[in-house]
């Protein structure tokens, strides 16, 4: 990877998701030194039971926790593509947004939700926001990005075609790869507090999170379906 950018774009459904999914390997690529960008494709909008929030008042809410969990993670870049919480779906829209987002960061790898499984590891229902976010990623990845003649409104505006290299998919019941967190647990974990309309004060939630990225040899691990696009 002599002479490439080292940077990753991270491409979540909700705000939360990304710090949730990738929040230990984004905050050791910054520590590294990478450029990381979070992309958040909806606006959160339905993401509270509290009666005191509008859907405008929460929208900001969480766009504000979003940028505040990404500072925790040493990310400074984050963009909202701002489509309506709990109403994504499959469209050019979304697939010409996330696209742009490529072309213009143009990252060495992506991160986003693993688009497969409806069911995750029996356990939970993989929310359908998080199945299109991740279909329209993998797909703008490849080869929406890739080729010239796809949104050729973008390439006549300026952006260069991008051949992104390393695809990270979490949320997989195939993960293939896993990057070990210890050393930024709490990091994450403080990212995730961040979502303060979400976890409150995070007692019970810290006791959950704790316990959630550890496998049974006491390592702490994010785990990603990795596919290796181009060499
Ligand atoms: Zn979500």
């Amino acid at each position: 990877m002599a002479g490439e950018r080292r940077c990753a774009l991270i491409v979540a459904a909700h705000p939360d998701d990304a710090d949730f999914g990738a929040g230990g390997t984004a905050a050791l690529l910054a520590r590294a030194g990478w450029e990381v960008r979070i992309v958040v494709a909806t606006d959160g909008s339905k993401g509270s039971d509290d009666p005191a929030f509008t859907p405008e008042t929460l929208v900001a809410t969480r766009q504000a926790e979003q940028r505040a969990a990404a500072a925790k993670l040493g990310v400074a870049s984050v963009g909202f593509l701002g489509f309506v919480d709990g109403e994504l779906v499959s469209s050019r829209a979304l697939l010409g947004a996330v696209t742009r987002e490529i072309r213009a960061f143009q990252p060495f790898a992506v991160y986003t939700h693993d688009p497969e499984p409806v069911i995750i590891s029996d356990g939970f229902v993989n929310h359908s926001d998080h199945r299109t976010t991740g279909l329209a990623t993998v797909d703008a990845v490849y080869p929406t990005a890739r080729d010239r003649l796809n949104f050729p409104e973008q390439i006549a505006a300026g952006l260069p075609t991008h051949k992104v290299r390393e695809l990270y998919l979490w949320g997989s019941n195939q993960p293939s790869f896993a990057v070990d967190i210890g050393a930024v647990l709490e990091t994450k974990l403080a990212a995730l507090l961040a979502h303060t309309s979400q976890f409150g004060d995070g007692a019970q939630f810290l006791e959950f999170a704790r316990e959630r990225w550890r496998d049974a040899d006491g390592r702490t691990l994010e785990r990603f379906r990795r596919i290796v696009l181009f060499r």
